[in-house]
């Protein structure tokens, strides 16, 4: 089966292998792959930003057919559609895993960067850990939820917001595009987009945020937020910039919350008298766990949140990687696996 692969010096490169696929062990299951979307995490792993792993299959926000289940396995049956997300696997007993909060789990495995991932035509899951796909919601548009569309929607939950308070969405490429849709559509909040490109923007103000701000164009983003509306009530950060951590915190009211998902490898700067005085709070939020992938499947499925997707095939990925670092990227790019 071919696959994408980091390439032997994980300098931001992939190439296209062709792979066997070993035999199944207890508990798991092959899955033909169909699509997957290609996440700026996947070009952090090619970096090697997370430490390298040359020889890695990327790729976790993986649909496809259960095609072979292992003998034990109760939760899977050959033809159910599953997803492969970066949330892999937890152990199930530790205390991440037993309160809600197994994508913390210290022996967590994460598709794509610590086990091979489905940027392949095949793929071996933990078939308990596989969550299924929700009938009537598109392969393409489901793929971009199984990373970009659960982590927004759970890094949402974890912002608290209430229906009709302000949430600043810094950054609104793959994940914040969704951001803004789960924000607005789910939660019911009033949606402020701020990137750096313009496109990314207007594609923000049509799938429903109320303001956009181009952060490159404008003085000072956060103090124009205090002014139009008083300060936003928390903020999602998806920008792979720590300029875009700093304006986020400095765009609050008092009492804000910052929830932290980008992943720039660098530092933010937090002024410890504002966050005293204003009783900020700053959050980091990893992905999501089974059951929010599951919610945040069922909203698409119900037409509340709708993906922005291209397809692609398997062998454009390092030139989606450039176009990624370039901005110039509307919504996801997914890769067809059926595209020659
Ligand atoms: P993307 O490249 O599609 O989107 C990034 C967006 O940020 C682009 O629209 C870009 O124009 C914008 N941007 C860049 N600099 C900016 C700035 N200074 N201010 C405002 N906007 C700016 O990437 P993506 O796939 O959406 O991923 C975003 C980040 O989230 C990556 O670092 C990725 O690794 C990370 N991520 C985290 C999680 C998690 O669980 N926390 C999950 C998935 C991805
Ligand atoms: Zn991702
Ligand atoms: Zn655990």
């Amino acid at each position: 089966m071919k696959a994408a692969v980091v390439n032997q010096n994980s300098d931001g490169k992939v190439e296209i292998k062709e792979l066997e696929v070993r035999e199944l062990k207890a508990g798991e299951a092959l899955v033909d792959v169909e699509c997957c979307g290609v996440c700026h995490t996947d070009l952090h792993v090619a970096k090697g930003d997370f430490g390298k792993v040359p020889g890695r299959v990327l790729g976790h926000e993986g649909i496809g057919r259960v095609s072979k289940v292992a003998d034990d396995v109760t939760s899977l049956k050959v033809g159910d559609r599953v997803s492969v997300a970066w949330f892999f696997e937890g152990c199930g007993v530790c205390e991440y895993c037993i309160t809600g909060k197994e994508t913390y789990c210290r022996s967590v495995k994460n598709a794509g960067y610590s086990v091979d991932g489905a940027m392949a035509e095949q793929c071996i899951v933990t078939a308990d850990y596989a969550v299924k796909v929700p009938d009537g919601l598109d392969s393409f548009q489901a793929s971009s939820v199984t990373c970009a569309g659960v982590t927004t929607y759970k890094a949402v939950k974890v912002a608290d917001v209430k229906a009709g308070q302000w949430i600043a969405i810094y950054g609104v490429g793959g994940l914040g595009n969704l951001a803004v849709q789960y924000a607005k559509k789910v939660f019911n909040a009033k949606v402020i987009a701020v990137d750096i490109n313009d496109d990314k923007l207007q594609l923000a103000k049509e799938v429903g945020a109320d303001l956009i701000y181009n952060s490159s164009k404008i003085d000072d983003v956060a103090k124009q937020i205090q002014e139009d509306v008083g300060g936003a009530h928390a903020a999602v950060v998806t920008a792979v910039s720590k300029v875009a951590f700093n304006q986020a915190v400095d765009s609050l009211r008092a009492t804000g919350k910052v929830v932290a998902v980008g992943l720039p490898p660098e530092t933010m700067d937090l002024a410890i008298v504002k966050t005293v005085l204003d009783g900020i709070e700053v959050i980091g939020s990893l992905v999501g766990t089974r059951q929010d992938l599951a919610e945040a499947f069922q909203f698409a499925a119900e037409g509340l949140v709708v993906p922005v997707v291209q397809k692609r095939k398997l062998a454009d990925v390092n030139a989606i990687f450039e176009e990624m670092e370039a901005g110039k990227i509307q919504g996801r790019m997914v890769v067809d696996m059926k595209a020659k």
